[in-house]
């Protein structure tokens, strides 16, 4: 089962079809004046590009096998190294960038990338983020390489992994670690037609709540970052019943002291507490500052 996949009216669910309603109403119009055709009646040319990640986000790109013919039919894949060798020269219309910023090769390529590109589009935590990788800004990137390669003298690596918005201009971030398939859908259909996306941006809870879940940290004192995630997996783990772990990174204005303090009162020390902010989205601004005055607070 994967984000947004779970059965039960879910916004995710409804973000898919209203996308590719969307998508179906803007090729029958077909016409060159259209919103989502460029200068001249072409298709908007889409390019994804990679950085230091795992490629999870792009597959999901690949995983709409129901609505991937029509995008296709809807945009121009012109650069998708994962999908296909054949390369159309840019300038691109929409930038998908997978990835954190993690060589200094790195950061000169991205900034070719924001030159080529209209709309620049970070996805996944490597790209919002950091991503897993970033947990080398808490430490010391010389001594980790000295213990995981032989040759470390080979590596050539900056010493912090940095999302994609500490380089350049990114005009839309999308969250998760993957990503929501039909989040990336709804920004993709948005963009060609001139709209803005509906992304929502509350928490975990209130699509647990939808599911009709019993809390599992109310009922049964398990922790959860639940309260302190932005929605959009339609609150996989706690329907498990398991604690949600934040791959989907810190929503807004929440308050993560005070989770931090609940998690107290559950029994979790204060290395614990540091670890549950620092997994995908460790690098995130809320979560780095959390774990920072926690980890300050155990010394
Ligand atoms: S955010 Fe997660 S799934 Fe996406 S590329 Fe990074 S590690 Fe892979
Ligand atoms: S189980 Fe977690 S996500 Fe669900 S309501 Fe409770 S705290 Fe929120
Ligand atoms: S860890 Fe949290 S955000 Fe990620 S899938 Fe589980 S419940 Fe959703």
């Amino acid at each position: 089962m994967e984000h947004g996949d779970k059965a039960g009216g879910s916004s995710s669910s409804n973000s898919s079809s209203s996308s590719m309603n969307s998508i179906k109403s803007r090729g029958r119009s077909g016409s060159s004046s259209s919103r989502g055709r460029v200068e001249g009646g072409k298709r908007p040319k889409l390019a994804v590009w990679k950085f230091a990640s795992c490629d999870g986000c792009q597959l999901s790109l690949l995983d709409l096998e129901d609505e991937l013919l029509e995008l296709a039919d809807a945009v121009e894949v012109a650069y998708f190294l994962e999908a296909s060798r054949a390369v159309v020269k840019g300038p691109y219309d929409i930038s998908l960038v997978e990835g954190s910023i993690t060589t200094s090769d790195d950061v000169e390529r991205i900034r070719r990338v924001r030159k080529v590109s209209r709309y620049l589009i970070s996805i996944g935590a490597c790209a919002t983020a950091g991503g897993i990788q970033a947990l080398r800004n808490f430490g010391d990137v010389k001594e980790f390489t000295n213990i995981v390669y032989a040759r470390p003298e080979y590596i050539s690596t900056l010493e912090r992994s940095t999302p994609i918005s500490e380089h350049v201009k990114v005009d839309l971030e999308l969250h998760g670690c993957p990503i929501n398939r039909y989040q990336l859908l709804e920004v993709i259909s948005s963009i060609l037609n001139g709209k803005r996306p509906n992304i929502n941006s509350y928490s975990v809870c209130m699509e647990c709540k939808r599911a009709g879940n019993v809390c599992i940290m109310v009922a049964g004192g398990i922790p959860c970052m639940g309260p302190v995630t932005r929605a959009g997996c339609n609150a996989l783990c706690p329907s498990y019943r398991r604690g949600c772990y934040s791959c989907f990174g810190p929503s807004e204005s929440v308050n993560i002291r005070s989770l931090s303090n609940r998690f107290r009162e559950l029994g979790m020390d204060d290395g614990s507490i540091v670890r549950v902010f620092r997994m995908f989205n460790a690098y995130s601004q809320q979560f780095r500052e959390v774990a920072r005055e926690e980890e300050v607070g155990t010394q």
